[in-house]
């Protein structure tokens, strides 16, 4: 079955709701960084919580201001000062702080910037309009407000508001539990000497351990499991116990030795995609048990995309994400010939960046194989090019896709 990514990407995304979703826990404000909220964050208190000055000034009655333009200083009102015993005689000002409440009487704060100070007091130069410089009680928010929708992955600045609310803990979701393995007999793990004269290192083990550990997901890791449809078969069985997703890589095109496939046949209800996307062509997807079910294919370049593409947004909807980020792609031009065949959506790597006259336009990084690890060297987008396209000269507009935080 031959798919378009798009048909892709909605399939994998329409079965995570095939998934339980997950139980949720209480963290400290301090670890919900990047965590997704499990109920919806109300503010318990008014923001600000009392009428304070916007400026360094003087608080003004304009009654008084109406009668002269020059006003005795009665005192002065600091940030955290309690102002309920204050005295403020009719026909005087007050110096006040920014940040310092205001007087219930006050209509008004000048700053220090339109005044005089004498001997007999301040003089004040300016018009003066009633509410100037206060910030209100309940301006920014209200107490009782939803200020955090349920589904919101957890930023540093939307924490940097919850803790002006005193917020100290809030309810997250779990962590989504993933199990990962490799499957090939020539892997050898790294730090290892290579076991003999085919034999490569198993990268992709350890890159899925780095996504994974990104996104804030607990991982399962079964290790290398050799060719060996058995072995293949209880490796994914214990996976798919353990684990709310379970990602392989290798073993799912149609070389001899891709005994993954075997197992999964008898395993469950996979599909083997030929997804119309490059690099990345065979794909499985399905479910094993309970679990869902991602076959990447076995190229390190092959298994960093398809992870990006497909299963980054899976993974985010499955850890209670409820709003899709923001990815951002434009078009501009590119400075080189780009190589493209027709028939699938290229997800070649490059370089974005501002020339000469300040405008924005892309470069590749290369050869552009599903082996050529070093064509993600310096990379910060992706250039997609459309299915139906054929080679791109220099300077044609392509589509670049800016790489979000899970690849820098
Ligand atoms: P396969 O899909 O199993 O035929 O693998 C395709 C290519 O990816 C082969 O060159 C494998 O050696 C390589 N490969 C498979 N698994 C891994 C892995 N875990 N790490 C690095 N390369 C791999
Ligand atoms: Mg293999």
């Amino acid at each position: 079955m031959l798919l378009t990514f798009q048909q892709a990407k909605q399939q994998v995304l329409q079965s995570a709701s095939t998934i339980k979703s997950l139980h949720s826990e209480k963290v400290t404000l301090f670890d919900a960084l990047d965590r997704i909220t499990a109920e919806s964050v109300i503010s318990p208190i008014n923001v600000p919580s009392f009428d304070n000055s916007a400026m360094d000034g003087y608080a003004v009655r304009l009654a008084d201001l109406k009668q002269s333009k020059l006003l005795p200083l009665a005192g002065a009102i600091f940030a955290g000062d309690d102002i309920n015993k204050l005295h403020w005689p009719q026909g005087t000002c007050l110096r006040i702080m920014t940040g310092a409440p205001v007087p219930n009487e006050a209509d008004a704060v000048v700053m220090q910037e339109q005044t005089e100070k004498s001997d007999l007091g301040i003089t004040f130069l300016g018009n003066v309009k009633t509410g100037d410089n206060i910030r209100r009680i309940g301006e920014d928010v209200k107490k009782g407000a939803i200020t955090v929708n349920k589904g919101t992955k957890l930023t540093i600045p939307t924490l940097s508001t919850l803790a002006t609310f005193g917020i100290s803990d809030l309810v997250v979701f779990k962590k989504l539990k993933v199990a990962i393995l490799s499957t090939g007999d020539e892997l050898t793990p790294i730090g290892q000497p290579l076991s003999g004269n085919g034999a490569i290192y198993d990268s992709n083990r350890f890159t899925l351990k780095l996504l994974l550990t990104k996104l804030n997901c607990e991982i399962v890791d079964l290790g290398i499991i050799p060719d060996d449809p058995t072995q293949i078969k209880h490796a994914l069985i214990t996976a798919s116990s353990q684990a709310d997703l379970v990602i392989t890589s290798g073993g799912v095109s149609v070389g001899d030795a891709d005994y993954t496939k075997i197992a999964l046949e008898e395993l469950g209800k996979i599909n083997f995609w030929k997804i119309a996307m490059k690099p990345g062509k065979p794909f499985a997807f399905g479910k094993i048990g309970d679990a869902l079910f991602c076959g990447l294919p076995g190229n390190p370049v092959s298994a960093l995309i398809t992870f990006y593409q497909l299963v980054q947004p899976l993974i985010l909807t499955l850890s209670g994400q409820q709003i899709a980020p923001i990815d951002l792609s434009f078009k501009v031009k590119t400075i080189n010939n780009l190589k493209k065949s027709i028939g699938r959506l290229d997800f070649q790597r490059g370089i974005l960046q501002s020339n000469e006259y300040g405008e924005l336009v892309v470069t590749t990084t290369g050869q552009q194989g599903s082996h050529v690890t070093q064509s993600f060297n310096g990379a910060n987008c992706f250039i997609v090019l459309e299915q139906d396209r054929g080679n791109v000269n220099k300077g044609e507009m392509v589509t670049v896709e800016l790489f979000n935080t899970l690849l820098k």
